[in-house]
């Protein structure tokens, strides 16, 4: 592993780079689902490609360099990382998720876990002593997202590591709105980092992806045997494709959160606009935390429109954002969380902690601020009523 000072770097450098057997600068597509042995029980370094695939590893080797931690494994899903990694518990055991968190993460927990003897507690991340007070006997981990999706509530990641440490639990945090380019909860104190790679880390909305990594040697072989046991791996191509799509990172969220900042002050500054919650607006109330665990506040903005503005006709009268499902990729997308990401949790809870209905949120992409900005007005107008 070479050291880079800076991340932008490893991005590009970190892992494995290219090739040893023809010195191509990229890691080959290894479309293989075995390995000839020499004899019975040699050369067993890959022998079954759900086990291990050398494009797989080299960015399982990369993703851990970059958020800092010794090991990393790749999903075929971020649904498939997090199902790894509650996989981690047994009968009994509960887990504490914030009251915010992907849709797609209450549904499996709720659904498929529960159905195991896993139970699950919902409480304020954001609040520590309602957290402190919320860690029961039977909890055995905390699982965070910061900023959460979809109201981007900022979590203290340290101050949750900490506590989680001090209770002898594991805190696990889903890295996928910032990057390890924008926040490493590892450095934080975190004990396990989940990512959908789906989003920003591919940034092309072109594959389907899951990222774990830890940083101590007894959770790297409890979950390098529940990736091989469950099999939910990550194929050789999506893996060569998430591998390039990581070399841009650091260009990509630049413009990415600039454009951001940008259209969170214009929302922020026009009066059809009711509520905007973006942690890299100083007056938002995550903003300070924030701003000391991450580089900024990361290109998620979510909003909501006054009672004088029809948000169904505002997201059909959009041109060039997009209204689809999934978010971090080059072009701005816009999604209704209450039908769509969050469509899992039962309207009363969901509307409880702030997802209301009329709620809107937007993935800035990396297009021209101006025409960004245009749309959204033009939008704004005809939705008017
Ligand atoms: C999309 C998403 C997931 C699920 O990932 P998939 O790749 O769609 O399975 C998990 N967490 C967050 C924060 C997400 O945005």
């Amino acid at each position: 592993m070479a050291n880079y000072r800076d991340i932008e770097s490893t991005l590009i450098h970190g892992g494995i780079f290219g090739d040893p057997l023809t010195g191509a600068v990229n890691v080959p597509i290894y479309q293989t689902s075995t390995y000839r042995q020499e004899g019975i029980g040699l050369n067993v370094k890959w022998e079954y490609s759900r086990t291990g695939n050398p494009t797989r590893a080299a960015l399982e080797a990369l993703i851990a360099e970059l958020e800092g931690g010794t090991a990393g494994f790749a999903f075929a899903s971020g649904m498939a990382a997090l199902t790894a990694v509650l996989s981690l518990f047994r009968e009994g055991d509960r887990i504490l998720i914030s009251s915010n968190v992907y849709g797609g993460t209450y549904r499996v927990l709720d659904k498929v876990f529960r159905q195991f003897g896993i139970q699950y507690g919902i409480a304020d991340t954001a609040d520590l002593s309602a957290l402190e007070a919320a860690i029961t006997p039977d909890v055995k981990a905390i699982l965070v997202e910061s900023p959460a999706n979809p109201l981007m509530t900022v979590t203290d990641l340290a101050a949750v590591s900490a506590l989680a440490k001090r209770r002898g639990i594991l805190s696990i945090v889903d890295n996928t709105f910032m990057t390890p380019y924008l926040q490493q909860p590892l450095k934080l104190g975190a004990d396990i980092v989940v990512h959908s790679a789906t989003k920003y880390l591919g940034g092309h909305s072109d594959l389907v992806a899951g990222l774990v990594v830890v940083n101590s040697d007894a959770l790297a072989e409890r979950l390098a045997f529940l990736q091989n046991a469950t099999g939910g791996v990550l194929g050789p191509f999506d893996a060569f494709l998430l591998i390039r799509g990581i070399k841009t990172l650091a260009l990509r969220m630049d413009r990415h959160v600039e454009n951001a900042q940008r259209a969170a002050e214009w929302l922020k500054g026009n009066p059809a606009v009711k509520l905007v919650y973006y942690p890299g607006l100083p007056d938002d109330p995550g903003y300070e935390i924030n701003r000391r665990q991450a580089r900024n506040g990361g290109a998620m903005i979510s909003f909501e429109l006054d009672e004088k503005h029809d948000f169904r006709r505002f997201f059909t009268s959009l041109k060039l954002v997009t209204l689809a499902e999934s978010l971090g990729g080059v072009e701005s997308l816009v999604c209704h969380p209450a039908t769509m990401t969050h469509a899992a949790i039962p309207r009363e809870l969901r509307v409880k902690v702030g997802i209301t209905d009329k709620l809107i949120r937007l993935s800035v992409g990396i297009e021209s601020i101006d025409d960004i900005l245009a749309d959204l007005e033009q939008a704004v107008r005809e939705s008017e009523v």
